[in-house]
């Protein structure tokens, strides 16, 4: 790129890539700065787009924001998929949430309450019920609810096809790490490197490793079904999300921990919770068991909007557990901020300086 940018993002996942192609075709010269694009986070990520099956205590705001960016996924996906003539698994069955013991069902149903006290759209389903929906459920479950509202998409996918809309709307990939942010020159810089914002920045975004199995349908055919399946099953969390390709994703750990290593413990809970809901799982082939980093925050929502102290400088990261149902209001909220100069309401509990007016405080 000759001239200089009116906007550099570092990152490109797709939080960076959404909020290039948005930049872009408002008209924005864009740099986006990667060593290697897609390799974050959303290489290993499931692509649940859930805002109720992943609604939990105590993140009201949280809630809020997923079930806003829920809301704006069909509009995004159809404009993406016409911007880059590319197909990237977005599918709509919705999920059912099912317990295998009746202590998994109570697990279940606790949660599922909350949800449904708060509005949210979650239907509870007798076990024939589940059935007549999903036949390859095992018989011993015991019960469960639908979420119609919770859809898919399959993270690989959606960063190639990022890729090309921004391409195509005249962002440019300069490939190369960023170790400083003053070695970047352009009119606003966006930090959405995941797990790699808080060296860039000081933010506290911790890695959060969760680890994850792709299974194969036997014959190249599709599942045996077709709803997102997140169990409780003899005390394990687990999710089934079958694709068109033949793949079921099985996920995930949730560990405090920053390395990449496969571990057989986890392999073996997760595989043994997944047959034990869906039995025919056992006769799929196993391609797949990787390890990704979530970027966690202290209170689990992301981080967005203009870094204290550094003029110029906004971050976009800290998407955790949900940056893939996240990305279309972050590009388009970080977008508008960019070309307003006006920060949205709904930015507000999300804004960096919760973070820096804690330590204020704490030093003080
Ligand atoms: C096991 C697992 C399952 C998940 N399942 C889901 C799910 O079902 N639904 C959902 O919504 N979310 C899910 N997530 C979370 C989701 O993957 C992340 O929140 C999302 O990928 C964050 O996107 P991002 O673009 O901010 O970061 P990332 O996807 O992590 O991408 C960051 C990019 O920044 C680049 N980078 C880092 N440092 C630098 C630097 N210094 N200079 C230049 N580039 C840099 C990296 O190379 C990378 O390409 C899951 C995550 C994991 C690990």
């Amino acid at each position: 790129m000759l001239t200089r940018p009116d906007v550099a993002i570092v990152g490109a996942g797709p939080v960076g890539l959404a909020i290039a192609w948005r930049c872009a075709s408002r008209g924005l010269r864009v740099a986006v700065h990667d060593p290697a694009p897609g390799s974050g986070a959303s290489q290993v990520a499931a692509g649940m787009l859930a805002p109720v099956a992943e609604a939990y205590f105590g993140e009201p705001e949280l809630i809020g924001l997923l079930a806003e960016s829920a809301a704006r996924w069909p509009g995004f996906a159809a404009e993406l998929s016409e911007a880059s003539d590319q197909e990237f698994g977005y599918r709509t069955e919705g999920t059912l949430v099912v317990g295998l013991t009746g202590d998994d069902l109570a697990e279940a149903r606790r949660l599922w309450s909350y949800q449904e006290g708060l509005g949210l759209p979650i239907t509870p389903l007798r076990p024939s019920q589940l059935r007549e929906r999903e036949p390859a459920l095992a018989t011993r479950v015991r019960g469960g609810a639908v979420a119609p509202g919770d859809h898919q998409v399959d993270p690989r996918r959606l960063v190639a096809a990022l890729r090309v809309a921004a391409g195509r709307a005249g962002a440019t990939l300069v490939p190369g790490a960023v170790s400083r942010l003053s070695d970047v020159d352009a009119g606003v810089t966006v930090v959405a490197a995941g797990c790699g914002a808080a060296a860039l920045t000081g933010l506290p975004v911790r890695p959060v490793k969760g680890q994850v199995l792709r299974l194969r349908a036997p014959g190249r055919g599709a599942p045996g079904f077709r709803h997102v399946l997140r169990g409780y099953a003899d005390g394990e969390s687990v999710y089934l999300v079958p694709r068109d390709s033949g793949e079921v994703v099985v996920g995930a750990t949730v560990e405090e921990r920053a390395d990449t290593e496969v571990t057989a413990g986890a392999v073996l809970r997760l595989l043994r919770a997944a047959v034990d809901l869906v039995p025919e799982l056992a006769e799929y082939d196993l391609v797949e068991a990787a390890a990704g980093l979530r970027p966690g925050t202290p209170d689990n929502a992301p981080i967005l909007g203009p870094l204290p102290g550094r003029p110029g400088v906004l971050a976009a990261t800290g998407h955790h557990r949900h940056g893939i149902v996240l990305t279309p209001v972050t590009a388009d909220l970080v977008t508008d901020l960019i070309v307003t100069g006006q920060s949205a309401p709904l930015l507000a509990p999300f804004t960096p300086d919760r973070f820096t007016a804690e330590e204020e405080r704490t030093w003080n």
